[in-house]
């Protein structure tokens, strides 16, 4: 996969993950304006909006990563692994589009 290519498919990624943090938003504006319910479905409601918290974090944490991955490209060192300094594996970008270790040093 070349450096262009890679960085078509992230920015296509990147626009999937703001998309779905701007949901993510919609919803906790949403909710937490509400306060006028009893008790048992204020209790639903804040585990929700746990769940949608957990995701909110992992879509920005994603985002970073994604940020991370295309400033990489930008000054030719995104196929290294950030670790090490080896060619990160071609087999690895397609299972991870914003990888930027190689397997031998990715966080298991
Ligand atoms: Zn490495």
């Amino acid at each position: 996969m070349s450096a262009n290519q890679r960085k078509t498919q992230l920015e296509q990624l990147r626009e999937e993950v703001l998309e779905r943090i701007q949901r993510y938003e919609a919803h906790q504006r949403h909710t937490r304006g509400a306060l006028d319910k009893d008790l048992e479905e204020q209790a639903l409601e804040i585990q929700g909006d746990d769940v949608v918290d957990l995701l909110d974090n992992e879509a920005r944490a994603e985002l970073a990563q994604i940020e991370k991955a295309l400033s990489r490209i930008d000054t030719h060192v995104g196929d290294r692994c950030e670790v090490c300094g080896e060619l990160i594996e071609t087999q690895r970008f397609h299972a991870l589009p914003y990888a930027t270790r190689c397997n031998e040093c990715a966080i298991p």
